[in-house]
């Protein structure tokens, strides 16, 4: 079965391939299949842009069983769920890390401990030729920091507090955070989805 990860993010490449390897005889990057492909991610919910990402990179691509896809993003209570699918053009598309947190600082400085509550969201969808896609969200529930502490990691992680380990994202090593990530719970949670299926004998 082969599966091609709409990604490029050597990362999470390596935690797919560790957690659903069994699974796929042959797996490849976007760049290793040699796709060249954009999609616009314009959903309003990361199971939308996920779907859709999966659906259109595996149109490009039917020498393949199927393609994974992710999305995900930070889910702040005390703001409505945002900066939630605009979570990596947060201060406009520049796309600059420091100019989201900078905002995300900005808009939470008035909100109270206590009701700082967040949580990083993350939604895989795999698409298949001949079956329905599966979509899966996987969470990490947390707490918006009043400033950023730690050095690892990337994006808001800096400004999350992990309350069972006491620490921030960015203060846990990369094992740390991928044992607890939203993108591990979600990996977890579709490796049972397909287990389920592999009893039925319809994996394909
Ligand atoms: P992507 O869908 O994985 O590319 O994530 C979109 C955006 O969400 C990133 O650019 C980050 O701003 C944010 N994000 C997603 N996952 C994380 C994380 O684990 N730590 C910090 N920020 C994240």
């Amino acid at each position: 079965m082969k599966l091609i990860i709409a990604s490029n993010n050597e990362h999470k490449v390596k935690e797919i391939k560790e957690i659903l390897g069994s699974f796929f005889t042959d797996i490849s990057t976007l760049k290793e299949a040699g796709v060249d492909i954009d999609v616009v991610e314009d959903g309003e919910t990361f199971e939308q842009n996920a779907i859709k990402k999966a659906t259109e990179v595996l149109a490009a691509c039917p020498d393949f069983d199927a393609v994974l896809a992710d999305d995900s993003g930070l889910s702040v209570d005390a703001l409505g769920g945002a900066p939630g699918v605009f979570s990596a053009r947060y201060a406009g598309d520049e796309h600059d890390t420091a100019a989201n947190n900078k905002k995300l600082m900005l808009e939470m400085q008035n909100v109270p401990d206590g009701k700082r509550g967040a949580r990083f969201l993350c939604c895989i969808a795999l698409a298949r030729h001949h079956k329905d896609s599966l979509c899966v969200l996987g969470s990490c529930e947390g707490e918006i920091l009043h400033s950023a502490r730690g050095q690892n990691g990337f994006g808001y992680d800096p400004y999350f507090f992990y309350p069972p380990l006491q620490k921030s994202f960015a203060e846990l090593s990369a094992k740390e955070k991928n044992d607890v990530s939203h993108r591990h719970n979600a990996l977890m949670l579709l490796k049972t989805e397909l287990e389920n299926e592999c009893e039925n004998w319809s994996l394909f």
